[in-house]
């Protein structure tokens, strides 16, 4: 790939997009289709050629039928083995490789998530192209754009790569409706299924009732001014439950451990673009902001005016957090 300046607008012409054709990886959980994973359908059908879905692990039948459902789905590709359940990349590789080699894919997509950026570097390296990671807009079939340094550099590529192998950030691309569609279901090819080099062993998952932070409409984050695990649970969570909001936080508080690691926000985190972020006792360094900026409505509370976060903020509060954020939650409750 290699840096150009920004191009106005699409080249591909018509008798071009009849040859395109893009692989859309998608992620399920115990036959539920991941909601967040649909970005990569977006980003296909933007490329204006067929879109296939590709779905894989045990008892596939229930999610390939909700990929099947999805509006803009061609074909769904589907595998039925458990050996691809959770997406180990050593067992997903092979067998994505074996299927894109099979349908003649030009390009492969998946979100830029835990699993999209475990699987296709590997995916990538087995077809020798060259990744382009969590793009943000699609400029023509060979040309995307990506933030780099941490959102503070734009960078237009161009791939000469005959697979383009992507991952696009959820936050630049909606998910499509997922009713609506009605595409045919095949069973793909599956070059591993006795030969599986890694196996599932256990997981320990932080569970929350509350909605998930990279696709919440509301999130409130919390930062190093919480100044302890106790105040942080104590302070933020009713005012999440009072906004139906997921909680995030700052990574100073995530390596103080005042929060769980999958909630941080930013460059190294999470990033999110609700619509409203409730930013508490966050000073907004410029990696936290990477994380969060593009949300709609962004809410600073700090006691120092002074504060970077306010110069994102849409509105700012500032002021001791142990005092004002209990008064807003009340407030925020009785309304
Ligand atoms: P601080 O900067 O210490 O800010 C605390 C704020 O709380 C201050 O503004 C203070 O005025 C306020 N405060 C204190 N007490 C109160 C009170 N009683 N009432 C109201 N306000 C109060 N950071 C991330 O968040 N996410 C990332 O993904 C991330 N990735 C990084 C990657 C790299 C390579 C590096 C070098 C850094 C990264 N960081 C990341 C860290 C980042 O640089 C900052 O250190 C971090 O974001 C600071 O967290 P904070 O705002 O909670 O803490």
């Amino acid at each position: 790939a290699t840096l150009t300046a920004a191009r106005a607008s699409t080249t591909t012409t018509p008798a071009l997009r009849r040859l395109l054709s893009a692989l859309a990886v998608l992620e399920q959980r115990d036959g539920q289709l991941s909601t967040g994973s649909l970005s990569a359908v977006t980003a296909a059908q933007r490329l204006g050629g067929t879109v296939h879905a590709f779905v894989a692990g045990s008892n596939i039948q229930a999610a390939a039928g909700q990929a099947a459902k999805v509006a803009g789905v061609d074909k769904v590709i589907a595998v039925d083995n458990g050996a691809y359940d959770r997406g180990l990349p050593e067992n997903f590789a092979p067998l994505l490789v074996e299927n894109i080699k099979k349908g003649g894919y030009t390009h492969v997509i998946a979100g830029t998530t835990a699993f999209g950026k475990n699987v296709l570097p590997r995916v990538a390296a087995l077809l020798d192209s060259q990744q382009i990671s969590d793009i943000t807009a699609i400029q023509d079939d060979k040309t995307f754009v990506r933030p780099i340094y941490a959102g503070n550099a734009i960078a237009t590529v161009e791939s000469a790569d005959p697979i383009k192998v992507i991952t696009v950030r959820g936050t630049a691309f909606a998910a499509p409706p997922t009713e609506g569609g009605s595409a045919t279901i095949e069973a793909g090819a599956d070059p591993n299924a006795d030969t599986a080099t890694a196996e599932w062993v256990s997981e320990n998952l932080a569970k929350s009732d509350r909605p998930d932070l990279a696709t919440a409409g509301r999130v409130v984050s919390g930062g190093r001014g919480l100044k302890s695990k106790e105040e942080f649970d104590r302070i933020m969570l009713p005012l999440a439950d009072s906004l139906g909001a997921a909680v995030g936080a700052s990574r100073a508080a995530v390596d103080s451990g005042y929060a769980d690691n999958s909630l941080q926000v930013g460059q190294t985190g999470k990033v999110v673009a609700p619509q409203l972020y409730v930013a508490v006792g966050i000073s907004g360094a410029i990696q936290h902001l990477a994380g969060m900026k593009d949300s709609k409505v962004i809410a600073a509370i700090n006691k120092d005016a002074d504060a970077p976060i306010f110069q994102v903020a849409d509105v700012g509060l500032v002021g001791d957090l142990f005092e004002k954020v209990p008064e807003l939650t009340e407030k925020l409750s009785k309304a």
